[in-house]
């Protein structure tokens, strides 16, 4: 349904407070294809910093790819952001405090996106009441007439996607919308996300940097390292079968209560810096497989099985560039059985 290919951003910052200085290039994003079909949440997954929400935000056409193409239904998005792709894909914001205007009631932030698309279908209250049915805040009287201040997180969440679901779209782009609710409220919101996708066949996005939540939640998971792609693969083939060594670190540091400790991210070092990121492969400064060919060529990405793709080259099949020779490449802890590493 959703489309982005090749997606392509960099962002440029300042080095320094004088007028003069000079500007560094940030690559934010690097050649990330995700594709969102109706009726699948499709998560992207990633640390803080992966170029998770620059990818949402080229898809909801919020910015422009410096390279790469958004299509929808197979065809070109439009230019810009005209209303009619506004209405078709939406975006729901991590932050429920900031995305809803405190000075305004709930009524004023629903009945405004029904009226400029003309949804209203005569009756506002009516569409009002339908809206907040949808995402289960009833009865609807009692929220109508609240400011933001008023309510819950998980309520505003829910009204946040109220407010995106008026329009009737086909896509959601789900930032992180889990991440600033309550953990006791969070299952809540990712379930009305579910009912959503069952219920309305809708397409869903959902970033997230808490791969348990992906795996809950979503069909298929796509991984982002340092604003490249790494893996993708249904969630169960991913989740139970990791193929890249970051996925496996990020599943290996999800928290389990039937795990007496839980590695720390940080004990493998930082994602590195996006102004100079690493040469070859980006994640080599902390991975424990780290070749030769890792510092010097970025990995494409191998088929691992049906519909699962990881960009490493544990993965590269005999004849492919840098393949394993007998079986096995070499490391700098010795030799590493290729087959293991496949599972
Ligand atoms: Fe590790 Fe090399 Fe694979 Fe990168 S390409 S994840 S450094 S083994």
């Amino acid at each position: 349904m959703l489309e982005g290919r090749d997606l392509t951003k960099s962002f440029y910052v300042k080095q320094g407070r004088s007028p003069l200085a000079r500007k560094a290039r940030v690559h934010a994003v690097e050649a990330v294809t995700v594709r969102l079909e109706a009726g699948k949440v499709t998560a992207l997954v990633g640390e803080s910093g992966a170029g998770k929400t620059t990818v949402a935000r080229m898809l909801a056409k919020i910015i422009k790819p410096d390279a790469g193409e958004v299509l929808l239904d197979g065809k070109p998005a439009p230019a810009g952001r005209p209303r009619s792709y506004a209405a078709q894909v939406q975006m729901i914001f991590q932050d429920p405090f900031a995305s809803l205007n405190p000075v305004h009631r709930i009524r004023h932030h629903l009945m405004r996106p029904l009226q400029i698309h003309h949804m209203t279908g005569g009756n506002v209250d009516k569409a009002i009441a339908e809206l907040l049915n949808r995402v289960a805040l009833k009865p609807a009287e009692n929220f109508t007439d609240k400011f933001p201040y008023e309510l819950s997180g998980g309520q505003r969440q829910r009204v946040a996607i109220a407010r995106a679901l008026s329009v009737r779209p086909r896509v959601l782009l789900a930032d992180e919308p889990v991440s600033m609710l309550d953990v006791s409220i969070r299952l809540g919101v990712l379930n009305l996300l579910a009912d959503l996708r069952d219920r309305e066949h809708l397409a869903i996005l959902y970033v997230t940097h808490d791969i348990a939540s992906a795996r809950y939640l979503a069909d298929t998971i796509v991984v982002m390292y340092a604003g490249q792609l790494v893996e993708a693969a249904p969630s169960v083939s991913l989740t139970d079968h990791p193929a890249h060594p970051y996925t496996q670190l990020l599943l290996a540091a999800a928290p389990d209560p039937d795990r007496a400790e839980t590695p720390k991210l940080a004990d493998r070092g930082a994602p590195p810096s996006l102004l100079a990121p690493p040469s070859g492969c980006r994640f080599h400064p902390r991975c424990p497989y780290a070749m030769d060919i890792c510092k010097r060529q970025a990995p494409p990405s191998f088929a691992v099985s049906s519909g699962h793709i990881a960009a490493c080259w544990l993965h590269a099949q005999p004849g492919e560039q840098g393949a394993i020779k007998n079986g096995a490449f070499s490391t700098p802890a010795g030799q590493l059985d290729i087959e293991k590493q496949k599972r």
